[in-house]
């Protein structure tokens, strides 16, 4: 569908320039590019607050804080002075071969503070998608330590999302990741997600809850527990549809996970800083992680920057190895990122967003998501913290789907832009996650808008 905004608008001749210069040269992350070079990409050009503008002028309140991580909102000082300080006093060094700075060490220090109970050290990458790799590296090493090299199998789930290195993507159960690249590698292996309302049918979200948490149980005894190093998963999916878990779900997890051995990697890279209303995902849903995977939030966006946070089962076994750790990269625990990272934790704490999220703001913004639910079109709204979905159903009854051709939540998206919002679609489901340090009238604005664009796709296709 070539229908889009972006052609609707006047365009300065920058703007054509800048657009023309993209198409030619620019490869974009997830894009179809024949599209895209048809009418030109949207040029994004300054942020300030919850509002980014693009090169037309045009100012939209961002739903979705860039891609879920701007928690402390767009053009913060203190961010951009901790940066520059760095810059100017230690622009680069390496922490390989016995080395480090302060502000890595200081990082690694106040991140022991943050996470969860137990998850004390620290490895330091560029990406979410590095910081799984890693992980999996880690969890095989870790294996391999103990002696039991047998244990290599790693589970996640369908609709988890990972990121797109080679085994980041292999942990992804988006599908439509996979054959592109011939994935997954070797050795992963997905099962069903606690997606309720896409999945549940009649079954109450507690059985559902239950049923889904012992498909990984089914799995581990079909392939042998000797055999399994770990379960992979986000506390709320993000990616794959803002799944939230029935409350059965992470309980039953744990358990299994422990039955037979099974290390517990969560991926806190949405989840993490204050997202779902406490510091992690795991402490909203009371999970025991031996490891953790956070990145987006942990810098607020402004530097490229992730962490592997490791329980004392893993870090022990590490730290106490006598070998050299064969990995690492060039810009691991970067001290420029680093000291953003840290400028955004305070800035964090001193305003308390974590508990503003947890709190009135957070209730303020699943009351307004939650009034959505009268409208013809929504079948089901949910939230947790400040992660919010809506979904668009043909019939709220049966949770009868829309004809995917129709590209519903895509159109609906359109109507977001070309309106002042940012909202994202996910087939035909709407996800919202804000800034944190969002206001309740900047709130109350974000919902008028959402109504309206709903309201637009409707009258479309009333019209059909
Ligand atoms: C975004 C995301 C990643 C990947 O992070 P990148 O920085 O894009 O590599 C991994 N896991 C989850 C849960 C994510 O949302």
């Amino acid at each position: 569908m070539s229908q889009s905004d972006n052609s609707t608008i006047a365009k300065s001749n920058q703007t054509k320039r800048w657009q023309e210069m993209d198409a030619a040269h620019h490869l974009h992350p997830f894009t179809t590019h024949h599209e895209l070079a048809k009418h030109g990409a949207r040029v994004i050009t300054r942020a300030k607050g919850v509002y980014i503008w693009d090169s037309e002028g045009n100012r939209l309140i961002d739903g979705m804080a860039g891609l879920w991580c701007v928690q402390v909102g767009y053009g913060r000082e203190e961010l951009a002075e901790a940066g520059y300080k760095a810059l100017k006093e230690l622009p680069f060094y390496n922490s390989f071969f016995q080395t480090t700075h302060p502000y890595a060490a200081e990082l690694s220090q106040k991140l022991s503070e943050v996470t969860p109970k137990g998850i004390d050290r620290f490895f330091f990458a560029n990406s979410g998608s590095e910081g799984n790799d890693s992980a999996v590296k880690i969890i095989r090493y870790y294996w391999n330590l103990k002696k039991q090299p047998k244990k290599k199998i790693i589970i996640s789930r369908n609709k988890g999302y990972h990121g797109v290195t080679l085994a980041s993507a292999s942990l992804s159960g988006i599908s439509a990741m996979h054959p592109q690249a011939d994935l997954p590698l070797p050795g992963f292996v997905h099962i069903a997600c606690p997606y309720w309302y896409g999945d549940g049918g009649d079954m109450t979200p507690e059985d559902f809850g239950l049923k889904t948490a012992r498909a990984l149980e089914e799995k581990i005894l079909e392939l042998g527990a000797e055999n399994i190093a770990a379960f992979v998963a986000e506390p709320v999916q993000g990616a794959g549809g803002l799944i939230i878990p029935p409350s059965t779900y992470w309980a039953e997890i744990n358990r299994i996970c422990k039955k037979y051995d099974v290390l517990l990697h969560i991926d806190e890279v949405i989840c993490g800083f204050g997202r779902t209303g406490k510091w992690f995902g795991s402490d909203t849903y009371g999970i025991e992680p031996d490891m953790i995977n956070m990145a987006k939030g942990l810098s607020s966006g402004y530097q490229p920057i992730a962490a592997v946070g490791l329980g004392t089962r893993i870090g022990d076994v590490l730290f106490n190895s006598d070998e050299e750790w064969s990995h690492g990269f060039t810009y691991s625990g970067h001290p420029v990122a680093c000291a953003v990272a840290l400028a955004n934790l305070e800035v964090m704490q001193k305003e308390h967003l974590v508990e503003k999220a947890g709190g009135a703001t957070g209730a303020y913004f699943q009351k307004k998501l939650a009034e959505l639910s009268d409208h013809p079109l929504v079948g089901e709204t949910r939230s947790v913290g400040m992660l919010g979905a809506i979904e668009l159903v043909k019939d709220k009854k049966t949770r009868e789907r829309f004809d995917p051709a129709l590209e519903v939540g895509y159109r609906c998206r359109l109507h977001c832009f070309a309106n002042g919002l940012v909202m994202r679609a996910i087939g035909d489901t709407m996800v919202l996650s804000p800034p944190l340090v969002i206001s309740e009238s900047e709130i109350d604005e974000l919902f008028g808008l959402a109504r309206r664009c709903i309201d637009l796709i409707a009258r479309d296709l009333g019209k059909q």
